[in-house]
C-alpha cells in the first residue's frame, strides 16, 4: 500500500528479469520509467501489459554506457512524476569467452555496460534523491559476481563490482534516507539464460537445492520488498535469490 504513488527507474525494464520487477511495481501502484536499448518490439508490449494494468509508464530507448543518456532519463521522469523513489539497475549484458580467447572490447564492453551503467543512474538518481532525502536503489548483481565462473571473467567481474559500489554508495547515503541493496540471482529463466542448451542447464539444476530454476518473479518479490518503506533498514546488502545453490 504504501508504495502506491511513488515512482520507480528500472533500466532494462522491458524483458526478463526487469520486466517482471516493472510488472510487480506496477501491481502496488508504482509509476515507472523505463528503459531499454533497442528491443522496440519488447518496449511495446510491456508498454501494453502496464497500461492494461492502469499503470503509468515512460519508455526511454538508449544506452547506459552513455551518462547523458541517464541525465536526460531522470530528469524526463521527475518532471512527469515529480519524484524519483526507487532505481533498479537491471541493464546487463554477457559476452561469455574464455580469458585466453577473450580481447579487451568484449571486457571493456560488459563492464561498461553493467558496472558504468549502474554507477551512470546511480549518480543521476542520487542527486533527486539526496535532495528528497528518500530513495530505494537496487543493483542486480548475480551469484557469479560471489562464486566467479569459468567463461564469465567479465561478467563476473562486473558483478563483483556491482558489490562493491552497492556497499559504497551505502554508506555515502545512508544518513540522506536512502538505501542501496543489491539482489544476486542464481540460474534464472530468461533470454539472457536462454543460450544454454539442455545438457548445461540439466547440470546447472543438479546444484540448485531447491530443485527447479529461477523464475524472474522471484526476484521481482525480493525487489519490490527492498523498494518498500518497511526495508529502510536494510542497507548495503547482497542477498541471493539461487534456489541454494
Ligand atoms: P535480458 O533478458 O537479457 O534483458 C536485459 C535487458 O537490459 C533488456 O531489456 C535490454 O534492452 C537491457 N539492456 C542491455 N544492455 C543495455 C544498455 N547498454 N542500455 C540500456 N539497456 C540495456 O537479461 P535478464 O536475464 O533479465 O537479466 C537482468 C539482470 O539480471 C542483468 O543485470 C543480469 O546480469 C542479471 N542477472 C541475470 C541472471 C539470469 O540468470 N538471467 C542471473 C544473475 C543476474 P533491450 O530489451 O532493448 O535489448
Amino acid at each position: 500500500k504504501m508504495l502506491k504513488g511513488k515512482t520507480a527507474i528500472v533500466t532494462g525494464g522491458v524483458r526478463g528479469i526487469g520486466k517482471a520487477i516493472a510488472l510487480a511495481l506496477v501491481e502496488k501502484g508504482v509509476n515507472v520509467a523505463l528503459c531499454y536499448r533497442g528491443n522496440e518490439e519488447a518496449a511495446k508490449i510491456t508498454q501494453e501489459e502496464i497500461e492494461k494494468l492502469q499503470g503509468n509508464v515512460i519508455l526511454f530507448k538508449g544506452d547506459v554506457k552513455d551518462s547523458s543518456f541517464a541525465k536526460e532519463v531522470i530528469e524526463a521522469t521527475k518532471e512527469r512524476f515529480a519524484s524519483i523513489d526507487i532505481l533498479v539497475n537491471n541493464a546487463g549484458i554477457t559476452k561469455d569467452k574464455l580469458i585466453l580467447r577473450m580481447n579487451q572490447e568484449d571486457f571493456t564492453d560488459v563492464i561498461d555496460t553493467n558496472l558504468t551503467g549502474s554507477f551512470n543512474f546511480l549518480k543521476a538518481c542520487g542527486e533527486v534523491m539526496v535532495k528528497q532525502r528518500y530513495g530505494r536503489i537496487i543493483n542486480l548483481s548475480s551469484i557469479v559476481g560471489i562464486n566467479g565462473n569459468p567463461g564469465q571473467s567479465n561478467y563476473s567481474a562486473s558483478k563483483a563490482g556491482i558489490i562493491g559500489l552497492t556497499k559504497s554508495a551505502a554508506k555515502e547515503l545512508g544518513r540522506r534516507g536512502i538505501t542501496v541493496n543489491a539482489i544476486a540471482p542464481g540460474f534464472i529463466e530468461t533470454d539472457m539464460t536462454d543460450i544454454l542448451n539442455e545438457a548445461q542447464k540439466a547440470e546447472l539444476l543438479k546444484g540448485i537445492p531447491i530443485g527447479r530454476v529461477g523464475t524472474s518473479k522471484d526476484i521481482a518479490s525480493l525487489a519490490v520488498f527492498l523498494a518498500s518503506e518497511e526495508a529502510g533498514y536494510i542497507t548495503g546488502q547482497v542477498i541471493g535469490v539461487d534456489g541454494g545453490m
